[in-house]
């Protein structure tokens, strides 16, 4: 009578761990991937003065906003989008649950690892979904062969590709080589591509690509204030169509988000049209963060290689993607042959928490496990930061 979905595998830890916490037991939070940074004060102090606003805004939300959210993704790396071609709502999520909704049967290609939404959200929106496989070798990225493979594959006449780069849980990106390669895929079989941007801005080096600009046809970035301004719990996300898509799609976005979220929350919207205001100004805080990250990712990777553990050095936002192929057969002695099973070990036996590879679209066989490396406290304007090197022990 009910459907049955899952819940997320991050809230099923997060409640292991606070049982652990709770029984005075030392536990390494790498699990919950939440920003750690506070938002602006300016853009903090907007908001206090923003809880007047109490109206609901349209479906697509303030125009100014969609003006500053263009022009600021134009100022960052290029990218083109009209200001009527912006949608803002609660959250990236239900933006790209939306377009899922808005278009009629597809197949939806998902990457494997791939954020843990994706497939449950194309399945609620009765998708037919296909996984594309990805290896260590090939840096966790698609490739075209594969792509070729999944569109013989296919079942629908429509086709959606679902893209995230710098990557959740990979922390990975995508080459300028191998962006226009998979754009000359998508052009030929004339695939909707979600391209979830959300860790854009927390790109290490500060030099993302927008997929939108290599296929400018149909192309959907999708990006929000939760990782770069650290206010996920606030609710502020953002869709970008690209000049090609029909004019159909944006009326039945905005149709369904007016039968469902209605708008996203407007006190938000008005602080966000400050934290959007001028990519120039707000880029020394952006780069403050990147370089924190990048410190510590690149720190815990190179712990993590010495242990053979395999994994590639980070390039954007804050997750590690852990390979523990070559753990396996002593694993295998101690009767662990899932990830899932890994990583219960790993909290129970050693207090580390890690997210286990198969709520990210791989076989339960396959070893892996996401590292979120964003569990500390955000250090003060003056302080420079300085690594605690108390660690688990990997043995
Ligand atoms: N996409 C990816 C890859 C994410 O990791 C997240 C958040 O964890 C989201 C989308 C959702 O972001 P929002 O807070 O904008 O809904």
């Amino acid at each position: 009578m009910y459907r049955k979905v899952e819940h997320s595998q991050t809230l099923f830890i997060n409640t292991q761990t606070k049982k652990m916490v709770d029984q005075n037991k030392e536990v390494f939070r790498f699990g919950f991937g939440q920003s750690p940074f506070m938002p602006p004060q300016n853009v903090q102090s907007a908001l206090r003065e923003a809880i007047g606003h109490k109206e609901y805004s349209s479906v697509q939300g303030d125009p100014e906003l969609r003006e500053h959210i263009a022009r600021f993704h134009f100022e960052h790396n290029g990218l083109r989008t009209r200001a009527e071609d912006v949608l803002v709502g609660p959250g990236s999520k239900i933006l790209i649950f939306t377009l899922l909704m808005a278009v009629q049967e597809a197949d939806v290609l998902i990457p494997a690892p791939a954020w843990v939404s994706y497939g449950p959200q194309a399945q609620l929106a009765g998708h037919h979904v296909i996984t594309l496989p990805t290896s260590y070798e090939k840096r966790w990225r698609i490739t075209v062969e594969a792509l070729h493979r999944a569109v013989k594959s296919k079942k629908f006449a429509n086709t959606i590709l679902i893209l995230n780069y710098p990557g959740n849980p990979d922390g990975l990106t995508y080459s300028r080589e191998e962006l226009m390669e998979i754009s000359q895929v998508a052009r030929t079989h004339r695939i909707i591509v979600v391209s979830d941007e959300i860790y854009g801005l927390l790109h290490h080096q500060n030099s993302h690509l927008s997929f939108a600009a290599f296929y400018p046809e149909r192309t959907i970035t999708t990006t929000g204030l939760s990782k770069w301004c650290g206010a996920g719990g606030w609710r502020l996300g953002a869709a970008l169509l690209s000049e090609g898509l029909e004019p159909a799609l944006k009326e039945a976005l905005l149709g369904i988000g007016s039968e469902t979220y209605s708008c996203a929350p407007v006190p938000v919207q008005m602080a966000a049209k400050v934290a959007y205001q001028d990519y120039k100004k707000i880029k020394p805080y952006i780069s403050r963060q990147t370089q924190i990250l990048k410190t510590i990712g690149n720190y815990c990777c190179e712990k993590l290689v010495t242990a053979r553990i395999k994994v590639h050095p980070p390039e954007g936002g804050f997750y590690l993607f852990l390979d523990f192929s070559e753990w396996k057969d002593r694993l295998e002695k101690r009767g662990i042959t899932t990830s899932n099973e890994l990583c219960s070990a790993l909290l129970e036996e050693k207090g580390v928490v890690l997210l286990p590879s198969e709520a990210f679209g791989f076989e339960p066989s396959f070893l892996g496990a996401r590292l979120a490396y964003v569990d500390f406290d955000e250090p003060h304007e003056e302080e420079s930061f300085v690594i605690k090197t108390h660690a688990p022990k990997i043995s």
